[in-house]
């Protein structure tokens, strides 16, 4: 029973398909690693899974209803509600504390700061980096920065999280922790997680593996 399901997706930026035919599915719980060279259209799948970007055609089904035939109002509502985001460079916003920083959606969502703070917290601690609260993105390193990242992703219970590279500017140590840390959590909550990655030793936390080549997708069994 898929949670999120995209049929035949086609999309060009200019005269060459980003897309073209592309499908994708996942179950509520799995973690699925979307691998394939640079440019292949790696980012452009996730961007359309999670409706930031719309295909030109095809169709990408979150629990049976199609976000290519929705409203802008009603998929950023979804975005805002049901998915949670990772991205190479955390993109914590600077001016404001960690503990800010992953309160800030739920304060977006009508949160009262004290019950975002509190929750945000516990999230930063689940996270380990709970000691990091009151410092700003400025005073931490990066992997403390995508710990962060992640528990902001992770803090409005999402139930799918896209993660486009979140390794991608972090040492294998730093990469691997974060990587544990997300797919722990993630399993822990029952999201899932679409994960863009070229790396092997990323995709290794992964249940699965969807390989593109040329806007093409194809589901890899996992091999033990
Ligand atoms: P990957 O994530 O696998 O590196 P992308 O999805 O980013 O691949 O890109 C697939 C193709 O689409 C590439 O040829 C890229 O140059 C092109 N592309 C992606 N995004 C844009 C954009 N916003 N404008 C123009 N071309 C784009
Ligand atoms: P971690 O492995 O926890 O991500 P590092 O080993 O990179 O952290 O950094 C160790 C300590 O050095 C951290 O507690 C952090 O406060 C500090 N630090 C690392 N990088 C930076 C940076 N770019 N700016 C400020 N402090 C940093």
């Amino acid at each position: 029973d898929n949670l999120m399901e995209a049929v035949d997706l086609h999309k060009a930026y200019g005269p060459t398909p980003a897309l073209d035919g592309a499908e994708f599915a996942i179950r509520a719980g799995e973690v699925v690693a979307v691998m394939g060279p640079s440019g292949s259209g790696k980012s452009t799948l996730l961007h359309c899974l999670a409706g930031i970007v719309r295909p030109d055609s095809g169709s990408v089904l979150y629990r049976g209803r199609d976000l290519t035939a929705m409203s802008d109002a009603e998929r950023s509502a979804l975005r805002r509600g049901e998915f949670g985001f990772v991205f190479q460079f955390g993109q914590l916003v600077p001016e404001l504390t960690c503990v800010e920083n992953v309160a800030l959606p739920l304060r977006l969502n009508g949160t009262r700061r004290k019950e975002a703070e509190a929750r945000a917290s516990e999230w930063l601690a689940r996270l380990e980096v709970g000691e990091l609260a009151g410092k700003r993105p400025g005073e931490i390193s990066g992997g403390q920065g995508q710990r962060v990242a992640v528990a902001r992703a992770l803090v409005t219970g999402p139930r799918v999280i896209f993660a486009d590279e979140p390794t991608g500017a972090l040492d294998s140590l730093n990469g691997e922790r974060v990587m544990r840390l997300l797919t722990d959590a993630a399993r822990d909550t029952d999201a899932a997680v679409v994960l863009v990655t070229h790396e092997t030793r990323v995709a290794a936390y992964s249940d699965r593996e969807v390989v593109v080549r040329d806007g093409k997708s194809r589901d890899m069994e996992r091999v033990a």
